[in-house]
Formats: structure tokens, sequence, C-alpha cells
């Protein structure tokens, strides 16, 4: 069995016992139990003058081999191109996205440094798997250093139409460098629909269907790969018994307690422009407005821990959230009820469970998302008795999947709060059946079927021949 060499922007905590590690480390390292490997990727550190070897610390049969970024590095390729440039234009937010050459050429500068310092510790047999947008030329910089081992890459975030993309100078480039994978997944039939039809109208490149659930060949800048679909998942089974554990722990209960009866409505996001908040609170503030009885009634709890807080973006949003949170409170707040509870601070995946079982409606409304794993965990931590609602913003990939969710377009405010109002009066049997239907589908592809189905794809390359 080939050895598994991952790597990713950041290297998660080694720390596996943690409970707040996420479902996509746990699946990874299951993957790398398995075949042993290496997982490779910054560690975190921003040095004055980083070591030129990677620190490499191993445990059992993988080994977690990380490097330091020095603070020029951290800012053209960390904060500058890959979360001031893709990020935003990945989540079609053209007018957020700010091109500089010089954090073009930091982000080539990081993926060629890192490409060298992992080409050394690689077998010959190693298969190597790149995940997401800070490493998109990571493959084309270690081929243009000899190595010749199957490559794939997954992209955690959605992938631009191709109207979108052409706005960014080096798209051209950005889609090469793509090319030089075996296999490139995306987590939506919608992002690999954007990308083959890049593939097909601006590279003049071939797109062959392979077949049903199968993706496509594609034929582009001299090379032969594979492009498919593969939506990421949760790892259902321990987080329905964690949230079943959770519901009677002292910190639901005393959530519980709050509510002294009332409805409670949730909103779980890292604090991003992406996931569409201010939106949120004006829905929330248009189902008191339009549907007064849930005035005293309904509560809606928002954890937004804060991120990216160096990229001034970030910052604009943050303070957009105080003043809307404040005026919407000011003008509903009763001297015994609060309508929002918005915290900026994060919580742990059991804190979580606990709080999406207690909750009725959970609202996820991003303007566009990669997948939103949020979403499949709060269906997840729903008892199966007397399950809560999911209200959905189509713009999430969860929702090719979650069609029994309630779909919503996160900038019809009016129609949102439409459907909260739904949510929050709909009948036991309807709300069993919705959440019946999503556990199918959130049993039938979880964590570790997305990780098998990728690594499957990956054994089988090249697909040159
Ligand atoms: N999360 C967490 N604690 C928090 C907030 C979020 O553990 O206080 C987790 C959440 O449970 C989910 C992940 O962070 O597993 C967020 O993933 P998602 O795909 O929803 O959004 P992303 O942050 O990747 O854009």
């Amino acid at each position: 069995m080939s050895r598994l060499v991952v790597v990713s922007n950041r290297v998660a905590p080694i720390d596996e016992g943690k409970q707040s590690a996420g479902g996509l480390a746990v699946a990874v390292l299951a993957a790398l139990k398995k075949t042993g490997g290496i997982w490779f990727g910054w560690s975190g550190d921003v040095v004055a003058a980083p070591p030129s070897a990677p620190s490499l610390t191993p445990v059992g049969r993988l080994t977690y081999a990380t490097l330091d970024l020095a603070k020029r590095d951290y800012e053209e390729y960390y904060n500058g191109y890959a979360n001031s440039t893709l990020w935003p234009l990945f989540h079609f937010r053209l007018g957020l996205t700010n091109f500089s050459r010089r954090n073009y050429a930091g982000y080539q500068r990081v993926n060629s440094l890192f490409a060298s310092k992992l080409a050394p510790l690689l077998e010959p047999d190693d298969m190597v798997w790149v995940h997401d947008y800070h490493l998109i030329p990571f493959a084309e910089q270690l081929r243009m250093i000899g190595m010749k081992h199957r490559m794939g890459f997954f992209l955690h975030t959605p992938f631009p139409a191709p109207e979108i993309l052409v706005a960014l100078p080096n798209h051209e480039d950005l889609v090469r460098a793509l090319c030089a994978y075996d296999v490139v997944g995306f987590h939506t039939l919608c992002d690999l629909r954007c990308f083959i039809n890049y593939i097909r109208f601006e590279a003049r490149g071939t797109v062959t269907d392979r077949g049903p659930g199968e993706g496509y060949y594609i034929k582009a800048f001299g090379r032969t790969l594979v492009a498919r679909s593969f939506p990421i998942s949760i790892d259902t089974e321990p987080l329905v018994a964690l949230a079943a554990q959770a519901a009677n722990t002292r910190q639901t209960e005393r959530l519980r307690d709050s509510l002294v009866g009332r409805d409670l409505i949730i909103g779980v996001d890292r604090l991003d422009y992406s996931k569409g908040l201010p939106q949120r609170f004006e829905s929330f503030h248009c189902l008191l407005e339009n549907y007064p009885a849930n005035r005293g009634h309904v509560s809606f709890l928002q954890i937004a821990p804060p991120s990216r807080s160096d990229v001034p973006e970030y910052i604009a949003i943050r303070k957009e959230l105080e003043t809307l949170s404040g005026h919407i409170n000011g003008r509903f707040a009763e001297f015994d009820w609060v309508p929002i509870r918005y915290l900026n601070k994060s919580f742990t995946r059991r804190s979580l469970a606990g709080f999406f079982r207690v909750s009725k409606v959970g609202l996820v409304t991003p303007l566009r998302d990669g997948m939103n794993l949020v979403a499949k965990e709060y269906v997840a931590c729903q008892d199966p008795e007397d399950p809560g609602v999911l209200v959905l913003s189509r713009f999430a990939g969860a929702a090719e999947e979650l069609d029994s969710a309630l779909i919503v377009n996160p900038y019809d405010i009016e129609s949102v709060a439409d459907a909260l109002q739904r949510a929050l009066t709909m009948p036991l049997e309807e709300r069993r059946q919705r959440h019946a239907d999503m556990m199918g589908v959130l049993r039938r592809n979880d964590i570790s079927v997305w990780r098998e189905n990728f690594v499957t794809a990956l054994t089988r390359a090249p697909y040159d021949s």
C-alpha cells in the first residue's frame, strides 16, 4: 500500500485526544494511520528567521513535518494572496478582492519553498494529497523539481464561475497549476461545473464525462487529469452519540434554563463576510417586525468567533455586526428578554453539540460557502423524536445534499423571515420526516466515505496513459 503524504496550510494540532479537533483532521489522521505517511505544512508560527529544514515529529507510522513562516511570507502569502485575493474571489466577492503583484509573488515563493522542503522527504511510491486554496501551485512546483508522484488536490472553498475567475490577473497560471494534479476534487457539482466551463471555454481544453458520479477527464495544458465532486462530510455516528450525551451536561442545562421555555434559533460561524451574518441579523429583525407574536418568545444565539483579524475586511464586518445587534436589541429588548445573544468566542464540539440539541432552528445562511459543516452538524445533533429544523442557504455547498432543509435565498431578507416562522411552527411529523431524510444522507456519506473516495481516485492515477 502506498504511503500518503498530506499537505495543508496548517498542520492540525498533534494532540489527537483534543475535543476540538475538526472532522477533517480526524479523517486525515485516520487515513495517515492506515497507510503511514507525512502531514506537511505550516506550523502556525511566524518567526524572524525560519529554520531551513522542517521540524519532524514522528508519532507511530506517521510524521508531522512543519515549517515556520517568515513575517514577510505570512503577510504576502497568507494574509495577502490567500486571504485577500483568492478567498474573496472564490466566494464570488469581486468587490472585496485585492490583487497585487507583490502578494502573488509571495504566494508563488512560499509554494515553491514548501515544495522544495517536502521533496527530500518523499519516497518513490508516495501519493501526495494537497488541500485548499493556499497551495494550488504546490504540485506544479514539485513537478518542476522532478517529482513524478501521484498528486491530488481538494478545494475546500467554492470554485468561482469563469466570468469571475477571469478578473484575476493570473487566472490562467492558476488553472494551469491545478492541471498539474492527477485528481482535482470539489465539494459540489456546481463547483465542478464552474471548473469544467473554464477548461472548455477559456483554456480550450477537452472535457469527457466518466459516467455518473465519476466526474470528468480533463485534457488541458498538456496533461490529463480527473476532476470530480467529493462532498465533504462529518463523522456522523460519533457526533450523534456526542450530542445525545451533551444533551444533559451542566452547560446545556444552563442554556435551557436561561431560555425559560422560549424557543432558540442558533447560528455558528467564523466571523467571515462569506457567512451572510448582516443579512441574517436583518432577517431575524424582520421576523420580529412581521410576526410580532415572536417578540418575547424567541431568542437568537449567534456564536461568531473572530478569524483573520489582521485583514481589514474582517475588522469592518465585526464593527457592522456590533452596530446591527446593538440596534436590534435596543429596539426590541425587554427588561426580561434580549432578542440576540451575540458571542465573539469559540466553543468546543461538545458544547456546540449540546447547544444545537436545545435549538428549535439551525440558521445557516452563507452568501457562498464551500460545504458548511455546521449545517450537517446541526442535523446530526438533533433528537430524532423531536428534531429542530434546519434553515439553509441555497448558496451553501451542503444544500446540494440536504435538500430536506428549508432552503432559502439569504439575500431575500423577508423570505428568510418567512422560513424562520415556518420552522418555528412546523408540525412534529414534518420535522421528523425532514430530519430522517437528512440523516439518511449523512449516514450514507460520512467523512470516511469522502476520504476513501478521494484516495481511491488518486490511487488509480495517472490518467494520462
Ligand atoms: N466550530 C467549533 N467551535 C466554534 C465554532 C465552530 O468547533 O466555536 C467548528 C464547527 O463545529 C465546524 C467548523 O468549526 O466543524 C466550521 O466549519 P464550516 O465548514 O462550517 O465553516 P468554515 O469555518 O470552514 O468556513
